[in-house]
């Protein structure tokens, strides 16, 4: 089978787990799914699938590349190689998650992930087909140094997204001692909430450890039920709009704010940049700061004004 195709492989799993979890939820929580997200969910995940086909045959060549003449090291083969190849590109997953939280030019394309205020089995296919234009394939580099083959990275790197459909959902509690080790649904819940308590925690992947080792841990606490989604809702199911919003906003900011410093972080800060740019403008008139929801909301700023740009 060709390794590129494992999640489209995996597609009837998923949609099966889908249609249970709807159903499941059918009459205890009749809100828990609604169609238009979840066709918007759908359209995501195609698009997704789309653009991640296109960039591997670009980016597969350059790890083979980068594997035949820069590795230092041949890594082997087995039960040893592989367990190696999931916990160093487990780690890289949490360092490009970390990043897409807290480098605009990343949150551009994660966004989409978050923009939903539902979380389901269904929301893990909203994804952005502008991850290989912000360069997720560049946090994988590292692997084909150290002497991963092009296969053994697409693979781990897949069968990782794949763990994480089944952490996409409220219909399973904590999990006991698995919260020390894994990522769980709770666990990712938890990531996926947008109350202060919980903002910019929880990016493992599959191992938890990572959080645990560099500070980002936070446990979902039954007295703050999460409130899913980001800061300021883009009230919108258009595949199209989800995609490009912060884009078009990252775009506009550089070609307005002045001077190169500011540009910079235009693209490169962190999210929340922009409100404490304007903050800081003497010119800034008060309404135009304090429509944006105060707190370290996750991008909070360009949500703000997208959502006022799509009501
Ligand atoms: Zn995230
Ligand atoms: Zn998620």
């Amino acid at each position: 089978m060709n390794v590129e195709l494992i999640l489209l492989a995996l597609a009837p799993v998923f949609v099966l787990c889908i249609g249970i979890e709807a159903w499941y939820w059918r009459r205890r929580r009749p809100g828990m799914y609604s169609l238009r997200d979840t066709v918007s969910n759908a359209t995501l995940a195609l698009m997704h699938q789309g653009a991640d086909k296109l960039a591997w045959l670009l980016v597969v060549p350059f790890y083979g590349w980068l594997y035949d003449h820069y590795r230092v090291y041949t890594m082997p083969g087995g039960w040893a190689g592989f367990v190696l190849l999931f916990v160093v590109q487990d780690f890289l997953y949490y360092v490009f998650h970390r990043a897409s939280h807290r480098v605009r030019w990343l949150w551009a394309a994660h966004v989409v992930h978050h923009s939903s205020e539902r979380l389901n089995l269904s929301t893990a296919f909203r994804q952005s087909l502008m991850y290989p234009v912000a360069g997720m394939w560049l946090f994988w580099t590292p692997m084909a140094l150290i002497g991963f083959t092009p296969v053994q990275i697409v693979g781990v790197v897949l069968l990782n997204l794949a763990f994480q459909f089944f952490v996409h959902t409220q219909a399973i509690p904590k999990l006991g001692w698995l919260e020390y080790v894994l990522s769980t649904p709770s666990i990712h819940r938890a990531h996926h909430a947008r109350n202060p308590r919980y903002i910019d925690r929880n990016y493992a992947g599959v191992l938890v450890i990572w959080d645990r080792l560099f500070g980002s841990y936070v446990e979902e606490s039954e007295d703050e039920p999460c409130e899913f989604g980001i800061v300021d809702p883009i009230h919108t199911h258009n595949p199209i709009t989800l995609t490009f919003h912060e884009w078009r906003m990252m775009a506009r900011d550089v070609v307005t704010v002045p001077g190169w410093r500011n540009k910079g972080m235009a693209l490169f800060g962190p999210p929340e940049w922009r409100r404490a740019w304007l903050a800081a403008q003497p010119a800034a008139t008060p309404s135009a700061v304090s429509s944006v929801a105060p707190g370290t909301g996750v991008g909070s700023m360009a949500g703000a004004e997208a959502s006022r740009e799509t009501r």
